[in-house]
């Protein structure tokens, strides 16, 4: 009796962890200090450097960036906020929890999986207040664009930038404000963790206030006796930031231009393999389109059944995923604003496969990816065959 040994498992995503965060977080314990210090100071001035602009404000995650990018700029109850249904949840669920409305746009086109401009401006009312974009897999927006029109329509415009993170000279430059992410499957983590750009410094003054409570002074200040008392000057929350977080950032931070561009070459190498063994599958964006090459979607062609490709990949221990079902399809999202439809978002969605994409893969990976891939859509064209014969 003979075994094949199973091949190695391709992941998906995974975060790249070494010595040099280990020591980082060993410093942490040695020090003592364990939140809101010296390290959240140089990781805030540090990620602003990288992307060009004044300050930032760690956070304890996108979410909670994106939570208090809406309160700085006073948007509540009446209001409505123009979203992609395309996203992680927590873009449009920032909305309801400031009391205004999420109203949601399609995307361009399942190609271009990004904010159509077009269809925002058909949904703008009297109440819009505000809209939300997002750089849909690190691909950048066209934000010149999107400040002429939010300034036109005299909109505030907020990037959700959670897979942006490195996209330089895009993410963070024209919007009033943008949320980054340091979660587990981003292009860099703190574990947990977000960082929040606000272009007005008397805004980034209260966001810093309203992440710790709304007090006149933090911790450090009062226990290192810089400052004694402290008064509330705001109703706050807490979206503060580790020490332990903010040094695993700054080790990660050094390494994100790097993983940036290593992820980029295995997209180019997607996208080259695909053409030649896979033409029907469409890659959305091309080349040439900035991006951090967060996430690598394929869309798979009609009559494809997904469900049967993802068995048959994991099954050859390929790892996958999709990115994402819309926000507007979810229970609770109908329950409480209604159907709307939106078709490229819908058939987006229910043709994209978000195939393995971090910086630890090989390019024979990318290579066993994209056979097992095409195997695995032989494999269900047949079944599918089969099934109506
Ligand atoms: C990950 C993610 C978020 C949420 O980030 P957290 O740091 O986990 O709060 C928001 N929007 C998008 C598009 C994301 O991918």
């Amino acid at each position: 009796m003979s075994t094949v040994a199973a091949p190695p498992l391709i992941e998906l995503g995974a975060p790249v962890l070494g010595e040099e965060e280990k020591r980082a977080l060993a410093e942490v314990i040695d020090d003592g200090w364990l939140t809101m210090g010296e390290r959240v100071r140089r990781f805030e001035q540090t990620f602003a450097e990288l992307h060009g602009v004044e300050d930032a404000v760690a956070v304890s995650s996108a979410t909670a960036a994106l939570q208090l990018s809406l309160a700085v700029h006073g948007i509540g109850p009446g209001d409505e906020v123009l979203v992609p249904s395309l996203s992680f949840v927590a873009t449009a669920s920032v909305v309801v929890h400031s009391g205004a409305k999420p109203v949601f746009v399609d995307v361009v086109a399942p190609d271009r999986p990004h904010l159509c401009l077009e269809d925002a401006r058909a949904r703008i009312t009297r109440r819009t207040r505000a809209v939300i974009v997002m750089h849909y897999g690190g691909y950048g927006l066209d934000m010149p664009r999107w400040r002429a029109f939010a300034d036109r329509f005299d909109l505030l415009l907020f990037e959700d930038a959670a897979h942006a993170a490195g996209l330089t000279g895009t993410a963070g430059m024209l919007s009033d404000a943008a949320a980054f992410s340091f979660f587990t499957n981003k292009n860099m983590t703190t574990a947990e963790g977000g960082m929040l750009l606000v272009r007005d410094p008397a805004r980034r003054a209260r966001a810093r206030r309203l992440r710790a409570h709304g007090m006149t002074a933090g911790t450090s200040d009062r226990d290192r006796g810089r400052a004694v008392g402290y008064d509330v000057v705001d109703c706050g929350h807490n979206y503060r930031m580790d020490e332990l977080r903010a040094a695993l950032g700054l080790v990660q931070l050094k390494r994100l231009r790097g993983w940036n561009d290593t992820r980029r070459e295995l997209t180019r190498a997607y996208r080259g393999a695909m053409a030649h063994e896979l033409p029907e599958v469409v890659v959305p964006f091309d080349e040439a389109h900035p991006t951090t090459a967060h996430i690598l979607p394929a869309l798979l062609p009609p009559g494809v059944d997904r469900r049967a490709v993802m068995a048959r990949m994991r099954a050859a221990r390929v790892q996958t995923s999709m990115h994402y079902p819309p926000i507007h399809l979810f229970d609770y999202y109908t329950r409480s604003f209604g159907t709307v439809p939106l078709p490229h978002t819908e058939r987006f969605s229910e043709t994209e496969l978000t195939l393995p994409l971090h910086p630890q893969l090989s390019m024979s990976d990318v290579e066993r990816v994209v056979r097992s891939l095409r195997d695995a859509m032989g494999a269900a064209g047949t079944a599918a065959r089969s099934e109506r014969e």
